[in-house]
């Protein structure tokens, strides 16, 4: 390799900044979509619609992560059909087996999740605004817009935007 030999390496610089980044985690099921299954395999991955959009938008200002009370045999599964693009860093039941998903547990600015449980939890802990609470992907309030979750996680995370 040859190149300047001064200045900092690229390659912490990065870091750095990614480090800094604000955190938002994301549900799977019914949040990024759905696995497409055949029998009793699980075949691919549905995202929902404006999902990989929305993830690549983010990508730049924040560092994502997965958060899934699954099992992290089916958590590896699914990000082997495309979403490890986007998330490097996953947790699932085996390692983070909490009934409720306490955003400090990840340090997590948000969490965005179609399920209201773990919000209703944290707001006992005044934790509330950190969760953005989004349709459920294929529900009849999701069906009557479908890019309205997205519109909802872009309002919650860059409210001055
Ligand atoms: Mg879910």
């Amino acid at each position: 390799m040859s190149g300047p030999s001064s200045g900092p390496p690229v390659s912490l610089t990065f870091g750095k900044g990614r480090h800094n980044m604000r955190r938002i985690a994301f549900d799977l099921d019914e949040t990024l979509g759905v696995p497409v299954i055949d029998g009793r395999d699980i075949v691919g991955w549905q995202m929902r619609p404006g999902c990989a959009e929305l993830l690549d938008r983010l990508q730049v200002s924040f560092f994502l992560l997965l958060w899934s009370v699954s099992p992290r045999r089916y958590v590896d599964k699914v990000l082997s059909f495309g979403l490890k693009r986007w998330f490097s860093e996953s947790h699932s039941w085996d390692e983070m087996p909490a009934r409720w998903k306490d955003v400090r547990l990840l340090k997590a600015d948000f969490l965005v999740d179609d399920s209201p449980h773990h919000r209703q939890a944290a707001e006992q802990f005044g934790l509330g605004a950190a969760y953005v609470l989004v349709p459920a992907y294929g529900s009849p309030e999701d069906a009557a817009d479908p890019l309205a979750w997205v519109r909802m996680v872009e309002s919650a995370v860059t409210p001055n935007a």
